[in-house]
């Protein structure tokens, strides 16, 4: 046995080392350092056969006594270890159920779909049914039957993105009319909402936009029922009579043709620099008109004994009107914290 080392200076070296612990790990490493293959009570262990016959007796036993005392030791402070770590754990991941929840933002609905769904709500009041067609559309349904024929300088009005096949992406939702004509027959009302496209992409156009069309169609259809139909919708979707303007106009599916103007919603055309109506108190609104004789007959319905009227709305301005939106492409750029922050005021970005 070194001179140097004696059991007690072992035992005491033994507890400080336990006293500083905070981890198994540091356990473990005590644990190797005292009785591991290296450890100090186990080399003073292996050296008792040096020792003289009289004293290896007593210090054999005081050795196993040392021994059992830091085994005992090791588990006790184990036992402890774990115990403290299994409560921290505890701790961490307990759940106050007395917390008040997070909450939930709640979705809502693009402003544009919002508008489609008022103005069909109001439409509905008025008895006409919704009605869909595809977004992919023949050229006879969006042309041909529509009274534009391919060699109508019409067909100039609207640019259109053909497919290779000879379909194309809708430029109008004109094309349900005739899918509707064919499918109920007459007397008739529907509206079609959705979406269409046109070659157009600029600070006021967008190549994809939203439309509602509306189709009445019925014996003697007075004019006077398309313009009161109008102001009807309209009233009760911006909520106050406003005043209308019809100008003369010209489609090639209704005869006579007409634009409708309402009045600024924003300045009722008091203020010459309103920057909705640019001073001039109107606002474009709608198409519309008398439905051409050759467009009934396009829904296999015959025109001397039916009538009707047709308009177009486009969706996109009347949300922007409403909900005083100030630049066309932030409908489309997905940009919610604007919506979500009440709309009107934030910049483009
Ligand atoms: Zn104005």
């Amino acid at each position: 046995m070194p001179e140097d080392i004696n059991i007690s200076t072992v035992r005491d070296s033994f507890r400080e080392s336990l006293a500083s612990a905070k981890s198994l790990q540091e356990l473990d490493e005590i644990r190797v350092k005292f009785t591991g293959k290296k450890g100090t009570l186990t080399q003073l262990l292996r050296s008792l056969g040096k020792l003289p016959p009289e004293i290896r007796k007593s210090t054999g036993q005081e050795l196993n006594t040392l021994r059992d005392e830091i085994e005992q030791s090791l588990e006790l402070t184990g036992k402890k270890i774990r115990d403290t770590e299994n409560e921290n754990q505890e701790f961490s991941q307990r759940i106050d159920v007395t917390l008040p929840s997070k909450g939930r933002k709640s979705g809502a609905f693009h402003p544009v779909l919002q508008t489609m769904h008022e103005i069909a709500d109001i439409m509905q009041g008025l008895g006409y049914s919704v009605a869909s067609g595809p977004e992919i559309e023949e050229d006879y349904y969006n042309f041909e039957c529509l009274n534009v024929p391919a060699w109508h300088p019409a067909r100039d009005m609207q640019d259109t993105f053909y497919f290779p096949d000879g379909t194309l992406l809708r430029t109008h939702t004109s094309p349900v009319q005739i899918r509707s004509m064919l499918k109920y027959g007459a007397p008739l009302r529907i509206v079609c909402p959705g979406k269409v496209y046109r070659r157009d992409n600029d600070t006021t156009h967008s190549p994809m936009f939203n439309q509602m069309e509306g189709l009445l169609v019925d014996k003697n259809v007075p004019f006077s029922v398309m313009k009161g139909t109008m102001s009807e919708m309209l009233n009760a979707f911006f909520g106050k009579s406003l005043r209308y303007r019809f100008r003369a106009s010209y489609f090639p599916f209704t005869e006579p043709s007409m634009e409708l103007d309402i009045e600024c919603v924003e300045c009722s055309g008091h203020n010459p620099h309103c920057r909705v109506c640019h001073g001039t108190g109107w606002l474009e609104v709608a198409g519309m008109g008398m439905v051409h004789p050759n467009v009934i007959r396009a829904g296999k319905i015959d025109p001397d004994e039916f009538n009707g009227f047709a308009f177009g709305i486009g969706l996109d301005r009347m949300a922007m009107l409403k909900y005083g939106i100030g630049d066309l492409r932030l409908l489309f750029d997905g940009n919610v914290s604007y919506f979500m922050s009440g709309f009107g005021g934030a910049e483009s970005c």
